[in-house]
């Protein structure tokens, strides 16, 4: 008989850390900043991060009155974690998903033609989303008058190009001025949209300020970090001077070296393209990754570092977050935290 245990999670290697306190400090800094509600993006299983548990924190705060979600999938899911609050699918209905959406009472994000379509007649609240530049979703043309209408919303591409940005803030409040007189959710800024206080907005959208990461280098709102990541180290040796170190051997020892192999590699979320790049962290000790990184596996440069074999070494926290990382692969914090696998034990503290 096969024992049934999940010992992914039961015995985990590695551990996304989730600050419950930070992410409230967070919400109540975006609702200072911003003073509108929030909806909070919890897409892709919260950018990676874990739906269940970002949302358990967020569900009881007053300032968030909305989630939205990419697939009604999604939205589901939600729902079944117990989300009582209104959830808006991000990336509209298709025919065979309209069902599931009445039966979860999900609100749909109607960006196209056939979205409307899909809801025919049915007695279902929706928000119409226009491209005012994002050049994605939305209507760009067509005027969408309808009495299901419980809001409006569009989408900034470039929040760090002001002209370009004003200008979509232009375009959207000439769309919003035909709406008058209706009492309507409005929503355009994202966590670095926030930075224009657009004044005609009610809500803003908001996924990775959540987290205290900031989206912008110049960031005016003073975010807490709520993240944390680390893994086991699981061998450490002595390696002598001129010894090629991981697959393709891209580093070689000058001297006799003190190495460190740590349970945690591309398949875990550590991009490749960071090897030889970055350092990992044990307290004050920063130690260099060497060599690729392996599908399960990087290897550090541990110095004089006392660490142990069990030890936990930190890829992420406050010194060194989502963001810093990101800038070393040349991507965006979104990307490197959407690649947190499942093997990641998740907790909140
Ligand atoms: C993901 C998303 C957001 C949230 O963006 P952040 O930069 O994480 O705040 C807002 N609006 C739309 C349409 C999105 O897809």
């Amino acid at each position: 008989m096969i024992k049934e245990i999940n010992s992914v999670t039961s015995l985990p290697r590695s551990l996304l850390t989730i600050n419950k306190e930070a992410i409230r400090n967070n919400v109540k800094e975006i609702t200072r900043f911003t003073g509108k509600k929030i909806i909070a993006v919890v897409k892709s299983n919260a950018y990676g991060v874990g739906v269940a548990q970002i949302s358990s924190v967020l569900k009881d705060l007053d300032e968030v009155d909305t989630f939205a979600v990419a697939t009604v999938g999604e939205g589901v899911e939600l729902r079944e974690i117990g989300i009582k609050k209104r959830i808006l699918v991000l990336g509209g209905v298709l025919p065979e998903e309209l069902r599931t959406l009445k039966e979860y009472g999900l609100t749909p994000v109607i960006s196209d033609i056939e979205h409307l379509k899909v809801i025919g007649n049915e007695n279902i609240p929706f928000h119409i989303k226009y491209d005012t530049g994002m050049g994605r979703l939305g209507f760009v043309n067509e005027f969408i008058m309808d009495p299901r209408i419980e809001g409006i919303m569009s989408h900034l591409s470039t929040p760090a190009d002001r002209d370009f940005s004003e200008e979509q803030i232009d375009k959207f409040e000439r769309i919003i001025r035909r709406y008058e007189g209706k009492s309507l959710m409005v929503h355009l800024e994202s966590s670095a949209g926030i930075i224009y206080r657009v004044p005609f907005t009610t809500h803003v959208r908001i996924g990775l300020a959540i987290f205290g990461e900031k989206p912008l280098r110049d960031y005016p709102l003073s975010l807490t970090p709520a993240l944390s990541l680390k893994a086991r180290l699981i061998s450490v040796k002595e390696v002598p001077a001129g010894y090629p170190i991981s697959y393709r051997r891209t580093f070689v020892t000058q001297k006799p070296t003190r190495i460190g192999v740590v349970a945690f590699g591309y398949a875990d979320g550590l991009m490749k393209v960071l090897s030889n790049k970055i350092s990992l962290l044990w307290r004050d000790f920063k130690l260099p990754v060497l060599g690729n990184i392996t599908m399960d596996m990087t290897v550090i440069d541990l110095g004089d570092c006392p660490a142990r074999v069990g030890d936990w070494v930190t890829v992420v926290e406050e010194s060194q977050t989502f963001g810093d990382l990101a800038r070393r692969a040349g991507t965006i914090p979104y990307e490197l935290m959407c690649n947190i696998s499942e093997r990641v034990l998740r907790e909140v503290i």
